[in-house]
C-alpha cells in the first residue's frame, strides 16, 4: 500500500510538525502517518501546543479506562458519593449528530479538556470506534460499556443539567452554586444548538470556576464552541500560547485527533489515485442544500443552486469559462494546441444531479482556454442517515477527499464543509444560502479564515450581566460570513 502517495518523491512530514508521535502500529491505522502526503499545511503547530499534547497523552494514559484511577472515579460515581476533584478528572462527550458536527464537537471538547486538565472520553455507542482510530497512545478514548450512568438518557430537562441546577438554585434564592454546600458528583452540560440562557452560562468565567471542582462532567453538544472559549478571560493566556496563530485551532487539533480507520482510508486513497491524482488542479465543491420543497427537506434539483455553483466557480476563476456551444468543436481544436491541462472537480452532495449537470456542461461546451474539466462524485446518498455506519463511512471518506483538493467551494452553514476546509487548511469560497430560489449576489465569498463557525454562540457579557455583541470584543473573534449571528476565529 505504500505506493499510494500522490507524490512519492516529495518529502513530507508524516508527523505533521510534531502533532503526532511515532510509535503507533502503522498497519492498524494507515491514515495516521499518511495524511500528511495529501495536503500542504499553512501553519506549523507551536512547540507549546506539542508539549501540552504530550502531557495530555500521559494524563489520558494515567487516568483512562482500566486504570486504578478510572475504576475509583467510576465507583464513586456509581455510589453517588460526593467527591472532590483528584488528579484524574473527566469529561465525557455524548454523541448524536451528523459527522461534520461530530468532528467539530469532539475538537471543541478536546480543547476544553486540554484547558481544564481533564481526561476526554467519548460515547462508545455512536460508532466513533469504527470511524476513527484511537488518538491517544496506550489507552482508549471510548468510555467503557459498564459506565455507571445512562448518559444517553440525559436531556436539557434532566435535574443534573447545569442550566437546571442554576435555575433551581436561583429559585431557591442562592445564585452561587459553590455556596450550596455539597458539590455535585457530576454535572451534565447541555450545549446543543437549542440550549437556553442558563445552559450557556457555561461560557462564563465564574461558572467555569465552579465546574473546575466537579470530578465528572458529561457534555452534550453539536457545536464548534471554541470561539467562545477564546472570550473567557481565564483561558486567554493559555490559548494564546497554544495557538499563536489563532485561526489554526481546528486545523491542528483535528489533524491530531482524527485518523480514519483503514477501510475508509483505503477508499479515500484509492479514489484519490484513480480520479484526482493526475489532474493539474483539484477543485472541491461541497453541495449541501437546506431548501424546503414541499413538507420535506429535499436536495432539488434546484437550478438556481446549479447557477450559483457556476457563477461562483467561474467568477472566482476556479473553473474555466466555457465558449459558445456552436463553436465548441472549433474552439476545442484550437485550444487543444494551447493547453492540455485537466482540472479534476470533486463534488460531494446527497444528490447526483448537480455534478451530472456540471459534467454535461463541460462535455457539451469547450472551455475558452482549452482546459478539460472532469467531474467526480463518490456517492449520492439521497438523504441523511446519521445512525447508519456505512453511510457515515462514506461521509467521512468524502470529507477527507474534499480536504485533499487545492481549492474549495463550500455551502454556507454546513459543518461537513467546515470539517473539510479545516483539515485541508484552506480558506474556502462559501456559497451563501439563497432566499426564495434566487442566486445570491455575490454567489460566494472567500472565507476570512479556515476556522469553523460557532452557530449558537452566546451574546451575553458575563461581567456586565447583559446581552452584547460578542463579535466586536476582540479582533480575532468575529461574526461568521455565512451565519451572521455566529462567531468564528479569524
Ligand atoms: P451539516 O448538517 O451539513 O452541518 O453536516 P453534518 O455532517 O453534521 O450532517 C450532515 C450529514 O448528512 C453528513 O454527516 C452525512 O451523513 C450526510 N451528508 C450530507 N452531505 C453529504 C455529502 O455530500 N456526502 C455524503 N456522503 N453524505 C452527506
Amino acid at each position: 500500500l505504500d505506493d499510494i502517495s500522490p507524490s512519492p518523491h516529495i518529502e513530507y512530514d508524516r508527523l505533521l510538525g510534531g502533532l503526532l508521535i511515532d510509535g503507533f502500529d502503522e498497519k492498524s491505522c494507515r491514515s495516521r502517518y499518511q495524511f500528511a502526503r495529501y495536503h500542504t499545511s499553512p501553519s506549523i503547530p507551536s512547540p507549546y501546543l506539542i508539549e501540552r499534547l504530550r502531557k495530555q497523552e500521559l494524563l489520558q494514559k494515567k487516568c483512562g479506562p482500566g486504570t486504578k484511577a478510572y475504576n475509583e472515579a467510576s465507583k464513586k460515581l456509581r455510589s453517588g458519593q460526593s467527591t472532590n476533584t483528584t488528579d484524574c478528572n473527566y469529561l465525557l462527550l455524548t454523541i448524536h449528530a451528523g459527522l461534520g458536527n461530530r468532528m467539530l464537537e469532539i475538537t471543541s471538547v478536546f480543547l476544553y479538556a486540554l484547558l481544564t486538565n481533564r481526561i476526554l472520553l467519548v460515547d462508545r455507542y455512536m460508532e466513533i470506534g469504527d470511524l476513527f482510530c484511537e488518538p491517544f497512545p496506550g489507552t482508549s478514548w471510548l468510555v467503557p460499556s459498564d459506565f455507571p450512568l445512562n448518559y444517553g438518557d440525559f436531556t436539557q430537562r434532566s435535574p443534573e443539567s447545569y442550566g437546571n441546577m442554576l435555575q433551581n438554585k436561583v429559585a431557591a434564592g442562592n445564585t452561587d452554586l459553590s455556596l450550596a454546600g455539597t458539590r455535585p458528583h457530576y454535572v451534565f452540560l447541555y450545549l446543543d444548538g437549542d440550549n437556553d440562557f442558563h445552559d450557556r452560562l457555561f461560557f462564563c468565567e465564574d461558572d467555569q470556576r465552579f465546574l473546575q471542582g466537579v470530578q465528572w462532567l458529561i457534555i452534550r453538544t453539536d457545536m464548534y464552541f471554541v470561539p467562545s472559549l477564546f472570550l473567557i478571560p481565564a483561558f486567554q493566556d493559555e490559548l494564546g500560547r497554544l495557538f499563536p496563530e489563532k485561526d489554526t485551532v481546528f486545523h491542528h487539533l483535528a489533524r491530531y485527533l482524527f485518523h480514519p480507520s483503514n477501510d475508509i482510508w483505503y477508499t479515500v486513497t484509492k479514489y484519490y489515485r484513480f480520479y484526482l491524482a493526475k489532474a493539474e488542479k483539484r477543485v472541491g465543491i461541497q453541495i449541501r442544500i437546506y431548501e424546503k420543497k414541499g413538507i420535506l427537506q429535499r436536495n432539488g434539483p434546484f437550478p438556481h443552486i446549479l447557477n450559483q455553483i457556476f457563477s461562483c466557480a467561474q467568477n472566482e476563476k476556479l473553473l474555466p469559462e466555457i465558449g459558445m456551444a456552436e463553436g465548441a468543436a472549433e474552439t476545442q481544436n484550437k485550444a487543444q494546441t494551447q493547453n492540455n491541462r485537466t482540472i479534476a472537480v470533486l463534488t460531494t452532495s446527497l444528490s447526483s444531479w448537480y455534478s451530472d449537470q456540471i459534467q454535461k456542461k463541460y462535455d457539451e461546451h469547450a472551455t475558452v482556454d482549452g482546459t478539460t474539466v472532469e467531474v467526480h462524485q463518490p456517492s449520492h446518498e439521497e438523504y441523511q442517515r446519521s445512525k447508519n455506519k456505512k453511510h457515515n463511512k462514506k461521509a467521512l471518506a468524502e470529507i477527507y477527499l474534499l480536504s485533499m483538493t487545492d481549492e474549495l467551494i463550500t455551502s454556507g452553514f454546513s459543518t461537513f464543509g467546515y470539517a473539510a476546509q479545516g483539515l485541508a487548511g484552506l480558506k474556502p469560497w462559501i456559497m451563501f444560502r439563497s432566499e426564495s430560489h434566487v442566486v445570491p449576489d455575490p454567489p460566494c465569498d472567500r472565507a476570512m479564515s479556515i476556522e469553523p463557525c460557532f452557530h449558537n454562540a452566546p451574546f451575553y457579557d458575563c461581567k456586565a450581566k447583559r446581552n452584547t455583541d460578542l463579535g466586536k470584543v476582540v479582533p480575532y473573534v468575529r461574526h461568521c460570513e455565512d451565519v451572521s449571528w455566529g462567531l468564528k476565529i479569524v
